[in-house]
């Protein structure tokens, strides 16, 4: 049985047509138990503002800046446990020390910069990232380093992304991998859509950098785009895990 789905929000439930919001949110209101988790890079007022722009359903939990933070609709709080296992090995200041030197990095704007999360705009071919790499490890400087959109670069404490915040979510709850659908169309959804026993969901209008996944058979690839494919895959999950 499903009990839990976590969706990405921009391009996986949200940029599609109004009438597929709210075909998902009718259905997902009406299954118990289910609990609806929002997974997102933005931040978390910035997924606020777009949650509220149209019917989604309504999420018990939010993870937000690339799986750094999650907030708790319950006590309206920002999980503290969680806050302290990615404060304890983030170091911004090293970080940001050790890329100044790199004049191919773009900007930094404040909008999209967090607690626990640098995030740096504009292209970067292979070779550029491949140097941001190498000098991070020199200075041993321990992050996770994520390219999404051909645009944007998230770098996050080592092992904090996504799927960390999904499985302590799992375990709060007591929900196993084979419960949980996840649904997401980019590359920083790449972690969770690949968590071991979990059934993926890849809407129609995924990016090209992600495509690889259809591969997988823990991975639906959905016909329709947007929340309509989100709701396409989770009924074809549970159809399989019944
Ligand atoms: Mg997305």
């Amino acid at each position: 049985m499903i009990k839990m789905l976590v969706c990405d929000f921009d391009g996986t439930i949200s940029g599609g047509s109004s009438s597929g919001i709210d075909k998902l949110n009718h259905y997902v209101t009406r299954q118990s138990p289910l609990n609806f988790i929002v997974a997102t890079g933005r931040t978390l007022s910035s997924i606020r503002d777009g949650l509220s722009g149209d019917n989604f359903p309504t999420p018990i939990s939010i993870v937000s800046d690339v799986g750094t933070r999650i907030h708790h609709a319950e006590n309206n709080q920002s999980d503290s446990h969680w806050s302290k296992h990615v404060e304890r090995n983030w170091q911004p200041e090293q970080v940001q020390e050790a890329i100044r030197s790199l004049p191919f990095l773009g900007k930094q704007s404040n909008q999209h910069q967090s607690r626990y999360k640098i995030t740096i705009e504009g292209q970067l071919d292979f070779a550029e990232y491949q140097e941001l790499k190498a000098v991070l490890e020199t200075a041993k400087i321990k992050v996770d380093l994520t390219y999404s959109h051909n645009w944007f670069l998230d770098i996050t404490p080592k092992g904090v992304c996504k799927a960390s915040a999904i499985r302590f979510l799992m375990n709060k709850h007591n929900i196993k991998a084979e419960e949980v659908c996840v649904a997401g169309d980019s590359a920083n959804d790449s972690t969770m859509l690949t968590m071991e026993g979990i059934n993926g969901i890849l809407v129609a209008n995924h990016y090209p950098e992600v495509a690889h996944l259809s591969d997988s058979k823990s991975i639906y690839t959905s016909k329709a785009t947007h929340a309509e494919g989100v709701l396409e895959g989770l009924i074809h999950w549970q159809q399989l895990r019944a």
